[in-house]
């Protein structure tokens, strides 16, 4: 076991402090990461409040994790001491089941092992990325190309491929008309994977406050969902709909700019129930689905395309020295006020 700093919530809602936790010692195929920056997702805060139920304090929270290998187990055979790697959502899968001889390990069927607040197969608490040191399996780091810049690159591990994965799914693409909804730290990264698959993008907000930076990232219109004549003007527009917000939705009026055959797809997580008329999904077989994370080979394909495209997150940098910082970052990004993500810079944990 090594010790190293951290930003811990001891209990519900407690501010956040300085502290240090454990971290396993290196396994045969774990490999111990130096945190260089890690970035903030909504989902730390909903479970640091615990607004999402059974929760574990104390909570180190962040899956958004990039640094530099420090440490190699003996039969770890994809990364090398220096290399700059990546620790996203999840840390460990069963590797047995359909979903994970697939590739596709967020979709485990036992049960993926989140990177915090969770208990990994053999007990062991998981602690996230709000640190300076992690150990984690091979498996479950990916590699950085060189040259990115990694503090924008960081929310790519959540929130990028939390888009990149349907976007792919539903074949964004040339020829292809996609609506974003929503355009905070899922939603903007969602607009700038979807231009560089060479989709035609729309954003729909609930204002146009963002109007200029969505075509900065390559959107070619920029619609608001309060605006009645939106859903004139777009009717039938859209092969489909990346739902990003996690607000109520006015689910029949965007079923109606969806094409003939086409989806609308959630990411973003509402907390209450959405409803529907069918006949919004049977007069043009439409369908509602809904997506998360892609698996650990999807993951390394959005870094890889990312640094190709040079694609990384809007970011505001945070400095840790006081951890006070990090909970006005968090009542930030409950009020949706930050252009785009924020990231903490690890070396002032
Ligand atoms: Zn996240
Ligand atoms: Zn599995």
């Amino acid at each position: 076991m090594t010790s190293t700093p951290a930003l811990v919530i001891n209990t519900s809602n407690a501010p956040i402090v300085k502290s240090a936790i454990e971290r396993r010692a290196v396994g045969s195929k774990d490999v111990r990461v130096a945190i260089a920056y890690s970035g903030i997702c909504h989902s730390d805060v909903h479970q640091a409040r615990s607004e999402w139920g059974s929760d574990i304090f104390p909570m180190v929270p962040g899956h958004e994790i990039v640094g530099h290998v420090v440490e190699v187990g003996s039969g770890v055979t994809k990364f090398k001491v220096g290399q700059a790697v990546g620790v996203g959502v999840f840390v460990n899968s069963c590797r047995e089941c359909d979903a994970c001889k697939s590739n596709l390990e967020s979709y485990c069927e036992k049960g993926p092992v989140g990177a915090y607040n969770g208990h990994d197969y053999n007990g062991e608490v998981q602690y996230g990325g709000y640190s300076k040191e992690i150990v984690t399996d091979e498996h479950f780091v990916v590699s950085i190309a060189d040259g990115v810049d990694l503090a924008e690159c960081a929310p790519l591990l959540c929130a990028g491929i939390t888009v990149y994965s349907p976007l792919k799914h539903w074949k964004a693409g040339p020829g292809k008309k996609v609506a974003i909804l929503g355009m905070g730290g899922l939603g903007h990264l969602a607009v700038k994977f979807a231009v560089a698959m060479g989709a035609e993008v729309t954003v729909l907000g609930h204002s146009l406050s963002k109007k200029a930076d969505a075509l900065a990232f390559g959107a070619t219109d920029y619609r608001s969902t309060s605006d009645e004549q939106t859903f004139v003007d777009l009717a039938k527009k859209f092969d489909f709909i990346l739902n990003t917000t996690s607000a109520d939705i006015p689910v029949d009026g965007l079923l109606s700019l969806i094409k003939f055959d086409g989806a609308l797809v959630f990411v973003g997580l509402p907390v209450e129930s959405q409803s529907f008329n069918v006949f919004g999904l049977t007069g043009q077989r439409r369908s509602i689905s809904g997506s998360q994370v892609g698996g650990q080979m999807e993951v390394q394909e959005m870094l890889d395309f990312a640094a190709e495209h040079k694609i990384g997150a809007s970011i505001e940098l945070l400095d840790a020295t006081d951890p006070a910082t990090i909970d006005q970052a968090w009542n930030r990004v409950v009020n949706a006020d930050v252009r785009y993500r924020f990231v903490i810079d690890a070396s002032t944990i």
